[in-house]
């Protein structure tokens, strides 16, 4: 490991390279993150649900309990083991079981022609995107902290913001899965000084979820609608305990920045008009990302322009 790092040190273009790789591997394991963390959230909701109302009507509502368990039925399989691990991935179309060389990130796809290997039928060009996607921004990461600790963090954090996004993108959710790890390790690297020191990393997590918290009640009272969830405000806590309180001003401004330019133009592209929802958490984490990466940057260009 050592004579690793030695090496990482003397030769940087191949820990970019190494950086590349592993990402690429990372992002084909994101795209079953981001797939099946939904699903088994959803299931979890659905078993509390019915066990809650088990407990509650054991014999008052023998009637609703039927039709629950007519709703239920068609999910009892769902019973069966299902996580990040298992059951193995299969074809959608044809369940046709995903071979370890059919499994090769951006390679296979191209090797596949996009098709399964079964029965031809298309593979979405979102798993390749993603792996893609991954893989640069991680390379991108690794350039900006150069061969150090603080680049193999800051790499972590990036896939988890990967993984976020798609994910919000989907389902208007942001997993505490995954938001709550993040602000821990956030928290915990503070203690090390990773990013910054502790105080700033406590202060940024806990305005963090403050900011968000106050306007989403003041946009509650004024208007009676719910315009993010608490998932936005555990973010916005976890991209604080990495950024510090200083960082959260920049993440704010250029969230909501990204946010406007991209909302106009979807609006344009789609012609939805304006009650289109669209979620905050993917331009909070591509915000938070450039902050961890350009905070100094950013802060001292915004200075210098001000003064
Ligand atoms: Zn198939």
């Amino acid at each position: 490991m050592d004579a690793l790092i030695t090496l990482c040190h003397t030769h940087p273009a191949l820990f970019y390279c190494l950086v590349f790789t592993v990402s690429l591997m990372v992002g084909s394991f994101l795209n079953v993150v981001i797939y099946r963390l939904p699903i088994m959230m959803e299931r979890s909701w659905q078993q509390e649900y019915q066990s809650y109302f088990e407990v509650e009507n054991t014999d008052a509502a023998s009637n609703t309990a039927n039709s629950i368990n007519g709703a239920a039925s068609s999910s009892s399989h769902e019973h069966a083991t299902f996580n990040l691990i298992k059951p193995d991935s299969t074809c959608p179309s044809c369940g046709h079981k995903i071979r370890a060389w059919e499994n090769i990130p951006v390679v296979s796809y191209m090797l596949l022609k996009g098709k399964c290997a079964g029965c031809k039928a298309p593979i979405s060009i979102r798993y390749p995107m993603v792996e893609l996607f991954t893989a640069l921004v991680c390379t991108f990461t690794a350039f900006q902290f150069g061969p150090t600790p603080q680049a193999l963090w800051a790499i972590l954090f990036t896939f988890i913001l990967v993984a976020l996004l798609f994910i919000d993108l989907d389902k208007m959710l942001l997993p505490d899965q995954l938001t709550l790890p993040l602000m821990w390790v956030g928290l915990l690297l503070s203690t090390q000084s990773v990013f910054v020191n502790t105080t700033d990393a406590i202060l940024g997590a806990a305005f963090g979820y403050l900011s968000l918290w106050s306007v989403y009640w003041l946009f509650k009272l004024a208007t009676g609608k719910e315009g993010m969830g608490y998932g936005d405000f555990k973010l916005l806590a976890a991209l604080g305990a990495f950024t510090g309180w200083q960082g959260l001003p920049v993440i704010i401004l250029l969230s909501s920045f990204v946010g406007a330019v991209a909302g106009i133009a979807i609006m344009f592209l789609q012609n939805k008009g304006k009650s289109l929802a669209i979620p905050f958490g993917p331009y909070l984490a591509v915000a938070g990302w450039l902050t961890l990466l350009f905070k100094d940057q950013i802060i001292s260009t915004y200075l210098d322009a001000v003064l």
